[in-house]
C-alpha cells in the first residue's frame, strides 16, 4: 500500500485531497493542528475501511515539524506522495504588514521547505514519490497583480521550493506546484467559482504521476502555468 500525508487535512481542499487518495487505496496521514476535531471526521472513513490516521502538525512550528517526522519515521520505512496543502491567507486582517508577510511565509513557504527536507530521506526510500505544493494563481510572477502581498510573496517563494526540490529529485521523486483555482472553502469564501471535487482534481492528478510524469512545473488541472 502507497503512503502518503497531507498537511492542513483538517478541512478544505486538505481534507478532501487526504480522502481521495485514502480512496485510491493509499494509506494516508492527515496532518493537522486540530486532530481532536479531525478524529471525529475520519471516524467514517475508518469505518468504510480506509487506512486513515490523524497525526499532530503545525507546520508553522520547527518543533512541531521534528515532531512529526519522528512520529513517521517511526511508523513508516518510505513515503509515496506528500501533499504540503496547509496555507493561512491573512491579508485582510488587522496587523501591521511586516507580521503579516513573516507569519504567512511561516506557513506557506517555510513550513513546507521545512517538511519536505526533514522527509527527503524517506521519500528516497520510495520508488516513485511525489510532492505536490499547493501553490496559487496569486504566486504567478508572470500574472503577478497587486494586492495580497502576503499570501502572493508566500506562494511564489513557494514556487521556488518546488524547483529547488524538483532540482535534486532524481528519477524516482516528483515534485511540482499546483494551483487549485478559486475553490469554495474557508479561504475561498462562497462567491468561488469551483466545487472542492475540481480543487482537488488537479492535486490528486500531481500526487499519482506516473514514473514518466513532469517534475519542477507549475500545473492546473494537469496544465502546465507559466510560473
Ligand atoms: P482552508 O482555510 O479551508 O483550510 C486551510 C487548512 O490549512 C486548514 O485545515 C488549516 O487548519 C490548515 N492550516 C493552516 N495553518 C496551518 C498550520 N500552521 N499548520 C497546519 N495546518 C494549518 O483553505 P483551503 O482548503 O482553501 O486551502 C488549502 C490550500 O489551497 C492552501 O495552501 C491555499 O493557499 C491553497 N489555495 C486555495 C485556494 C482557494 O480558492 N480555496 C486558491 C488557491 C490556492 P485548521 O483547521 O487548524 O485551521
Amino acid at each position: 500500500m502507497s503512503i502518503a500525508i497531507v498537511t492542513g487535512a483538517n478541512r478544505g481542499l486538505g481534507f478532501a485531497a487526504a480522502e481521495a487518495l485514502a480512496k485510491k487505496n493509499y494509506e494516508v496521514v492527515f496532518a493537522a493542528r486540530k486532530t481532536e476535531e479531525l478524529e471525529k471526521k475520519l471516524a467514517p472513513l475508518k469505518k468504510e475501511g480506509l487506512k486513515v490516521q490523524a497525526l499532530t502538525l503545525d507546520v508553522s512550528d520547527e518543533n512541531s515539524i521534528k515532531n512529526f517526522v519522528k512520529d513517521i519515521t517511526a511508523k513508516f520505512s518510505r513515503l509515496d506522495v506528500l501533499v504540503n496543502n496547509a496555507g493561512i491567507f491573512i491579508d485582510n486582517e488587522d496587523l501591521p504588514i511586516a507580521e503579516k508577510i513573516l507569519k504567512t511565509f511561516k506557513t506557506n513557504t517555510l513550513g513546507p521547505f521545512l517538511l519536505t527536507e526533514s522527509l527527503w530521506p524517506l521519500l528516497q526510500k520510495s520508488s516513485a514519490a511525489r510532492v505536490v505544493n499547493v501553490s496559487s494563481g496569486m504566486g504567478q510572477l508572470s500574472d503577478m497583480g497587486g494586492g495580497s502581498p502576503s499570501y502572493r510573496i508566500s506562494k511564489t517563494a513557494l514556487n521556488t521550493v518546488t524547483k529547488l526540490f524538483s532540482s535534486q529529485a532524481g528519477e524516482n521523486i516528483l515534485v511540482n506546484s499546483v494551483c487549485p483555482g478559486w475553490v469554495k472553502t474557508e479561504m475561498g469564501g462562497s462567491g468561488a467559482t469551483r466545487t472542492l471535487e475540481q480543487g482537488i482534481s488537479g492535486i490528486i492528478w500531481a500526487a499519482t504521476l506516473p514514473n514518466d510524469g513532469p517534475n519542477g512545473s507549475f500545473f492546473r488541472d494537469g496544465k502546465k502555468r507559466e510560473w
